[in-house]
């Protein structure tokens, strides 16, 4: 049973986000990135998939040299393969991503694709069903619980109130929702292992993509904003707690007029 799991790089969510000097990029100057975080119960997912029914964990990811530290991150953690197609993807939108992701995952053998709910900060949620179009793939998305038997796979999602319980043949296309499993973090052995598995590369010219096919947006960033500056709420001193009580409730009752 093979799997193929699409990870993003995303700005760690500590990060601190600037706006580029062209107001529509964000700077990534010295920003610290990570494994989109729903992209690791992907992940787990498929690692639990090849521990019991044997078989391949491709991943794949689009974008710049830095997704290779991610890619390496998930060879660590149990992947046994990876491949890293070349490019910019702040110049593409979800559908040239997913074109670009289609085209990768053809030259790949797979049962199951995996992919996060969405990315984490960028948030369209729209690569899967885009990807599952351009394959004409069954997809489930937004998963709690998966069971994978020969030939289909068993779904659970968490609805309002409810729970789902979806089957589809396979291959099929699974978007993974928080609690699905409890992601593992790479063991030293794993961290060990993963420096020898050579990470393979592409460039979209490899997947007779052509970039007008990849960059011509539909969507195009406009501009990029960051929310307005609070403008802070009012520090009293805490030195003596007993008269900074009495000053926040003065405040709230005399100025506020709250209570
Ligand atoms: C640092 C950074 C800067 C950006 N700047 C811009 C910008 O300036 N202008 C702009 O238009 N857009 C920008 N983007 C957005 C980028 O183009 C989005 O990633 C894209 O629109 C897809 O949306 P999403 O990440 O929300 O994907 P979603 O559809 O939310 O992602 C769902 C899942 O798809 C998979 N996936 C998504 N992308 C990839 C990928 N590249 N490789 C492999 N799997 C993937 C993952 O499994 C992910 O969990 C930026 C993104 C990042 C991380």
């Amino acid at each position: 049973m093979n799997s193929v799991v699409c990870i993003t790089q995303v700005p760690d969510t500590e990060s601190r986000i600037r706006i580029g000097a062209d107001g529509r990029h964000v700077d990534e100057t010295g920003m610290k990135f990570i494994v989109s975080p729903y992209d690791e119960y992907a992940l787990e997912g498929a690692i639990r998939l090849k521990e019991s029914k044997g078989g391949d964990v491709t991943v794949v990811s689009f974008g710049p040299d830095r997704v290779q530290q991610a890619l390496r991150e998930c060879l660590a953690r149990g992947a046994t393969k990876a491949l890293h197609v070349k490019g910019e993807t702040s110049e593409a939108d979800s559908l040239g991503i997913a074109k670009v992701l289609a085209a990768a995952i053809k030259s790949v053998p797979h049962d199951v694709v995996f992919l996060g709910k969405q990315g984490v900060g960028t948030d369209n949620a729209l690569v899967g069903p885009m990807l599952a179009e351009l394959l004409g793939y069954p997809q489930v998305n937004v998963v709690t619980h998966l069971d994978v038997q020969e030939g289909k796979l068993t779904a659970h999602r968490e609805t309002e109130g409810a729970e789902e319980v979806l089957e589809a043949p396979l291959p099929a296309i699974v978007t993974a929702q928080k609690g699905m499993n409890e992601p593992r973090y790479a063991s030293l052995k794993g961290i060990m292992a993963a420096k020898k598995i050579a990470i393979e590369s592409r460039s979209l010219a490899d997947l007779g993509l052509s970039d007008s096919e990849v960059f011509g947006q539909r969507v195009q960033f406009v501009s990029l904003e960051l929310p307005k500056e609070k403008t802070g709420g009012r520090k009293v001193d805490g030195a003596d707690p007993a008269a900074a009580a009495k000053e926040i409730l003065r405040y709230i009752r005399d100025e506020v007029k709250a209570i």
